[in-house]
């Protein structure tokens, strides 16, 4: 049985190892959040283009400027305007935040440290050269590489594109990840379960974390526990680029995964992980695609996709695999578990100001998705902890869906 560690680092070294070169498709800024860029992206000219003024004030000569002097305003400047003509010694201009500096001034006085007395503008500051502008070329030179491939594309990243006139951009294919469920009990969403049956709610699961992590779900539906009916299913699931099932990895007489994966030449790199929820997850390599195998019970498969499925999902996209989103928080309440095993137990974080404090809701074990709906995170007890007093700092993994 692998640690936690150990594990994530099994499947970040199998999948790193496929990370070829991805199929990439041009997509526009508007629509590019959370893709990873396969190009890269120069600047079209100096960023800024010219000396901008980072205040509304008065452009001045620095070493004109003394507290009580007084100079003559020689016009105005707006952002946008045209400026071709220098100060002139012994004056100022008015100048607003994202104008151009005219050439023989190199500060801006904030109009907080000035009095306008009619044509006279009197300081009351003196002035530091440079102060209030951002030179020319500062931010990015023109020609310069500012987007590289592999990067994942959030707010700041499309608003650079923008910026540079990068309007399309070339971005990896979202990897299709195909999601099998499993198990004579499950039937479809939109049917009518019999008494003893349930609906196949981790394939809907499944199918969000994988559009959160970035890859394209493609939902097989459920096969059967029975050699034949999972067997036809699974290498159907092989013609994606990943794999994922639910059920059928537990000891039960009916827990067949790992049996078929081995009759279809899968390699595996774990079938056991020091955790709970989720200890009898299994990752391996089946056909040249990764597969995992994750316990059924509902919050079980959500911990162990976040856990193990993510990181693939990022290597598989061509970015680097995510660090897990742990924050460290305070401790609500006395929390006692078995020691052993790594736990997560759903919680629910809270910022008193800037301080996180965390709270572990109550549950009824890992079935019990009507507690996990209520969580925004989950709070992990290591595994040589067993009492952790209230107060106490714990680590805790976000649910980066709802935080
Ligand atoms: P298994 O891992 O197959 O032994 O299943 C463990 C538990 O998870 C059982 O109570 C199953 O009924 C439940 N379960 C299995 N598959 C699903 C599914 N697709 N959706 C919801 N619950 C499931
Ligand atoms: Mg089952």
């Amino acid at each position: 049985m692998l640690t936690l560690e150990e594990a994530r680092r099994k499947v970040i070294e199998q999948v790193g190892k496929m990370r070829g070169p991805r199929a990439s498709e041009k997509v526009s800024v508007w629509d590019a959040l959370g893709l990873v860029l396969a190009q890269e992206v120069e600047t079209d000219r100096e960023y800024p283009p010219f000396n901008r003024s980072t205040r509304d004030g008065y452009a001045v000569l620095s070493r004109e400027i003394r507290p009580g002097v007084a100079l003559k305003c020689a016009g105005e400047i707006k952002a946008g305007d045209t400026v071709t003509q220098a100060l002139t010694p012994g004056a100022c201009v008015q100048i607003m935040t994202g104008a151009a500096v005219p050439a023989g001034a190199d500060a801006v006085i904030m109009i907080e440290y000035t009095q306008r007395e009619g044509d006279l503008v009197r300081f009351e500051r003196a002035a530091q050269p440079g102060q209030n502008i951002v030179p020319r070329g500062s931010e990015a030179r023109a020609g310069q590489t500012v987007l590289k491939p592999g990067m994942r594309l959030g707010f700041a990243e499309l608003a650079l594109a923008a910026q540079v006139g990068a309007t399309q951009l070339q971005c990896a294919k979202r990897p299709r990840v195909a999601i099998l469920s499993t198990g004579d009990e499950v039937v479809l969403i939109d049917e009518q379960p019999g008494a003893f049956q349930i609906r196949n709610s981790n394939s809907v699961s499944i199918a969000t974390q994988v559009r959160i992590a970035g890859g394209e779900p493609v939902v097989l539906g459920n096969a059967a526990d029975r050699v034949e009916d999972l067997g036809e299913k699974i290498e159907k699931g092989l013609n994606e680029d990943a794999l994922v099932l639910t059920g059928g990895v537990s000891m039960g007489k009916y827990d067949l995964v790992e049996s078929v994966l081995k009759a279809l030449g899968a390699e595996f790199f774990f079938d056991a992980v020091a955790i709970r929820p989720g200890k009898p997850a299994v990752f391996g390599v089946c056909k040249d695609k990764p597969v995992f195998g994750l316990p059924g019970n509902p919050v079980s498969t959500m911990v162990t996709f976040q856990l193990f499925v993510t990181p693939a999902i990022d290597l598989l996209s061509g970015a680097d695999a995510h660090p897990l989103p742990f924050v460290e928080a305070r401790l609500s309440e006395a929390l006692n578990e078995r020691p052993g095993l790594t736990h997560f137990l759903p919680g629910r974080i809270e910022w008193r100001g800037a301080e996180p404090h965390v709270s572990a809701l109550k549950w009824q074990g890992s079935g019990d998705i009507a507690a996990l709906a209520g969580a925004n995170c989950f709070l992990m007890v290591p595994a040589e902890r067993e009492n952790i007093a209230s107060g106490a700092q714990v680590s805790v993994l976000l649910r980066k869906d709802v935080v």
